[in-house]
């Protein structure tokens, strides 16, 4: 029999079950989940509402190309549009968060006719070769190179450098509002303020990259929401799809008509399945209100992180039910040791732990955190 090639650290555990904020293993034994598969299950596992629109659609058709019109794209569009401020009038339908970006990125160099993609230090914005070529981090990207050789990464968060690093051969710039996989670090609003305004001057696009911020997590349906920022293009993937694959670049709607028929494409973009559970997802987060519970919940949490009481743990980033706790220490060490205490988590950069948990977490789950948390960074290592 083949093997699934390794290329993660395994936790030993085997899952068999979720439901909403929590898994179960074959032992029976529950987890609350704050790592949601780096941010994707935000809605929950399985929640009813998305699983119900799944498996009704499961009934009627699963793959048709774009060059048809269906019933699950419609009601997506629909759902979704109502979540966009209005100047975004056009969605572009991918499968990936690395997908969103390098189409971000060709709408980019084909709108300006330019080449060089400016990012910064510590970004993540994903693994294929156009997208692996703005992430940051030497460890992702050393084996690959030579990438895409038109790229500048200017210092994140460094209002004052960003009028020099913009020139005239820049197509766009790309940017996390929180920088998610590089460390749980939030734009200062001086900083996206200055890059709309550089970028505005000089013709260059403003690319946000919300693919972890996005759908709610932040206390904001969109993170540049709560900046008062508006980018020309923006990504999304992870929480939207409820669980299933999905990206998607949305647009001023006059960008609507950049690519000819033929220029760009891809095999499964809004697969019928796919459609229909982002559909859910997006009338999902307006009934419930997802944004503003995530917001409230994200104040419990950030309080509970920051009761530690060790002397290891720094100070909690975030916003929303996005959160790291800075340490003086590597945090992967711990990861394993909070999930033997039936919380599942992340690290971000070197030494921030990250809690991704679902809207639906309580305030009993928060507790459950802080008890972790504390035992953990109180145990030696
Ligand atoms: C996860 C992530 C990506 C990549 O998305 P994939 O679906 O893994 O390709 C890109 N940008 C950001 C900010 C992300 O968090």
């Amino acid at each position: 029999m083949a093997r699934i090639a390794r290329y993660y650290r395994e936790y030993g555990v085997r899952i068999v079950r979720g439901y909403m904020q929590y898994l179960w293993d074959d032992q029976g034994r529950r987890y609350l989940d704050c790592n949601t598969n780096h941010g994707v299950a935000f809605l929950g596992h399985a929640n009813p509402y998305i699983a119900e629109a799944v498996r009704r659609q499961l009934e009627e058709v699963w793959a048709v190309p774009l060059n048809f019109s269906t019933p699950a794209r419609e009601r997506f569009i629909s759902a979704f549009s109502r979540l966009l401020p209005s100047k975004f009038g056009v969605v572009f339908l991918q499968n990936t968060g690395t997908e969103a970006v390098e189409t971000a990125i060709k709408m980019a160099k084909k709108i300006t006719r330019r080449r060089t993609v400016v990012a910064f230090t510590n970004s993540f914005h994903g693994r294929t070769l156009g997208s692996l070529s703005i992430t940051w981090n030497e460890a992702y990207r050393k084996a690959f190179e030579p990438l895409y050789p038109y790229v500048k990464f200017g210092k994140f968060n460094v209002a004052a450098e960003v009028e020099k690093l913009v020139d005239e051969d820049v197509c766009c710039v790309v940017v996390e509002p929180i920088q998610g996989e590089g460390g749980v670090n939030p734009a200062t609003p001086d900083f996206l303020r200055a890059l709309r305004e550089v970028t505005a001057e000089k013709n260059a696009l403003l690319i946000f990259d919300e693919i972890q911020t996005g759908f709610g997590r932040t206390g904001a349906v969109w993170a540049f929401q709560k900046y008062g920022v508006e980018p020309d293009l923006f990504t999304a993937g992870k929480a939207l799809g409820g669980g299933l694959p999905i990206g998607v670049v949305i647009a001023r709607e006059d960008y609507g008509d950049v690519f000819e028929p033929g220029e760009h494409g891809s095999t499964f973009a809004g697969n019928s399945v796919v459609m229909a559970a982002a559909a859910a997802a997006s009338e999902l987060l307006l009934k419930e209100d997802v944004p503003a519970r995530a917001e409230a919940m994200g104040e419990e949490l950030a309080k509970a992180l920051a009761e530690h009481g060790s002397r290891i743990g720094l100070r909690v980033k975030g916003m929303g039910l996005m959160r790291g706790l800075e340490l003086r220490v590597k945090a992967d060490q711990f990861i394993q040791q909070l999930l033997s205490k039936g919380v599942l988590a992340l690290t971000a950069g070197m030494n921030v732990l990250r809690f991704l948990p679902p809207y639906s977490i309580t305030r009993e789950d928060v507790e459950l955190i802080r008890s972790a948390v504390s035992e953990v960074l109180r145990s030696p290592s």
